[in-house]
């Protein structure tokens, strides 16, 4: 469960989010929706810890990360085109992030097979496609088998076969009991993907609401 209590966040004179309290509940996708602009990375920064809040707190099952990065094994998250190493492979990186956080390595070739990566592994990510390094991403935010998963526009320029795949891992990743918050611009895709919503706009949670609300009020 994330829960933001009043969260703020300026930069010198710019609030980039404005006092937002929401709850995403575990056992559901929440989309996090909202224009460009209006706050969402900097909340999900918030939430995993990459950022301190203004004001405020932001908790992940009862802990604040407060500028401490989150534990892999607490919070997976995919966040906007995280650069790897062009020459290594798929399977060097995860061992390296298993291996720097503790992980152990047989967890890799199971991140890999969940993915869809086991055949191309050893090959260099440098010349993997856009959807491919997504599900690298996802394979590095599964590493921690972690109750709580944070996607930043994860569907972001993928062709509708990513879409689709994205779409099924995260109602999978929910119904086996996780966390699943995940932010986009698009009401569409957030209408297909998620159950609950936090809307936001200039840094407001302007609803907390189920889809199947907002649609009907739409
Ligand atoms: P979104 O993810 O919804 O597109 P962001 O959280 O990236 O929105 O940005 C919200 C606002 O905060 C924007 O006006 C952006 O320019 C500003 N902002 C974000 N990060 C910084 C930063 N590091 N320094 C200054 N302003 C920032
Ligand atoms: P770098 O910042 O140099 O890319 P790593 O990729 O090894 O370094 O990651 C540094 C730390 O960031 C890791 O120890 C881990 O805790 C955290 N981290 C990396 N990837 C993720 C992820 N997908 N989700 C959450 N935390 C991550």
């Amino acid at each position: 469960m994330i829960e933001a209590r009043a969260v703020s966040k300026r930069y010198g004179g710019r609030t980039a989010v404005d006092g937002a309290t929401f709850t995403v509940v575990p056992g559901a996708v929440t989309g996090f929706l909202g224009p460009n602009g209006a706050g969402k990375s900097t909340t999900i920064r918030m939430i995993m810890g990459l950022d301190a809040p203004t004001s405020g707190s932001v908790t992940v099952n009862g802990k604040a990360y407060a500028g401490h990065a989150a534990p892999l094994r607490e919070v997976g998250a995919l966040l906007e085109a995280k650069a790897v190493h062009p020459g290594r492979s798929a399977y060097h990186h995860l061992l390296a992030l298993a291996l720097t956080t503790g992980i152990p390595r047989r967890r890799v070739e199971e991140v890999l097979d969940l993915v869809g990566l086991t055949g191309v592994a050893h090959q260099r990510a440098g010349g993997f496609s856009l959807g491919m390094g997504q599900r690298l991403g996802m394979a590095a935010a599964l590493l921690g088998d972690p109750a709580t998963l944070i996607l930043d526009e994860p569907v972001n320029g993928l062709d509708p076969q990513g879409i689709r795949w994205i779409r099924t891992l995260l109602r999978r990743l929910a119904a086996e009991g996780r966390t699943v918050f995940v932010s986009s611009h698009l009401m569409s895709e957030m209408a297909l993907t998620a159950d609950h919503l936090v809307v936001i706009g200039r840094g407001r949670v302007i609803a907390e609401t189920s889809v199947r609300d907002f649609i009907s009020r739409a």
